[in-house]
């Protein structure tokens, strides 16, 4: 297997860091920014994108299409219903909207954004139905903890290939059974606002130990969930920060280095509801 991805349950390969796009779309003025910034993380080898119909009400869809545009083939694209959208036609309505934004006709993982009124076995099954006319390569779920997984496990088939939830390391609850009970089955985390949303980034602790190892503190924010993984997919418009972000996949952390970490954001010792934005 080539460096830098994951095999998902499926079969298919999925790159382990990719870029988000929250917050993407909301304003002309910055649009040439934030595709310069996609298509920068995709020749530096960031070429898993993760969007979604949510976000700026399509609006982050139409930038990352306009930043893949001639150069679909080298892309893991990953896109999201919305669960109000999330019954059987609906869901496949939702995927034809968002392919037209996207300016293709396929994706490579579509998730579930989070769970709402629909049954799930619906869902999947619409899901199913895309993977069989070809139109996605793979589904999955994200913001499920883990009585919702065990449940969606009950209706999908073994066809669930990612999870997508919040992970970093000032929120480290899934560490205490959601995490594992994935890695058992190798469904991958998609460790969602890797940096919290730079909240993270403003730990002295955090500070202190990647300026020991000569790294900024978001580059060992993701090699951690790297170490952990896990699939991070840092947002950012900027075309430094893209390039910070990029190394992390270079940098490997030693048993004291995870020591110290773990002493400054101490994994869980009980159960904790999982952590959503
Ligand atoms: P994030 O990636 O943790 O943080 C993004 C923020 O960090 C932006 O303000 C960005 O600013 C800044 N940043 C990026 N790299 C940096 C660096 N090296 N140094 C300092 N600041 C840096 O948060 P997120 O956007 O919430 O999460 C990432 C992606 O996960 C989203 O974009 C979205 O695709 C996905 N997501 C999914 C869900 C879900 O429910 N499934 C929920 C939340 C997020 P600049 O742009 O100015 O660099």
């Amino acid at each position: 297997m080539p460096e830098h991805v994951v095999r998902l349950p499926n079969g298919i390969t999925m790159p382990t860091l990719g870029q988000g796009t929250w917050f993407m779309g909301e304003s002309s003025s910055a649009k040439k920014e934030e595709i310069a910034a996609l298509q920068h993380g995709i020749d530096l080898g960031m070429t898993l994108i993760d969007t979604a119909e949510m976000y700026a009400s399509g609006g982050a869809e139409k930038v990352t299409g306009e930043a893949i545009a001639g150069r679909r083939d080298k892309i893991f694209l990953v896109s999201k219903v919305l669960p109000g959208n999330a019954s059987r036609k609906g869901t496949v309505a939702a995927l034809e909207r968002s392919l037209q934004r996207l300016k293709t006709d396929y994706l490579d993982l579509y998730l579930l954004h989070w769970r709402g009124g629909y049954p799930l076995s619906e869902t999947f099954e619409a899901m199913e139905q895309l993977v069989d006319a070809g139109k996605i390569r793979a589904y999955g779920v994200s913001n499920f903890d883990l009585d919702d997984m065990e449940e969606a496990a009950q209706y999908d088939n073994g066809n669930i290939c990612v999870n997508q939830v919040l992970y970093n390391l000032a929120s480290r609850g899934i560490e205490w059974d959601l995490l594992p009970w994935q890695k058992k089955r190798n469904i991958p985390v998609m460790a969602y606002s890797p940096l919290y949303q730079t909240r993270l980034l403003k730990s002295s602790g955090l500070k202190r130990v990647a300026e020991k190892l000569s790294i900024t503190p978001a580059q060992l924010a993701l090699a951690w969930l790297l170490h952990q993984g896990t699939v991070p997919i840092p947002k950012s418009s900027s075309l430094r920060r893209v390039e910070e972000n990029r190394k992390a996949w270079d940098i490997t952390l030693d048993q004291s280095v995870l020591d110290e970490l773990d002493a400054i954001f101490p994994p869980p010792d009980h159960k904790m509801p999982l952590d959503v934005l």
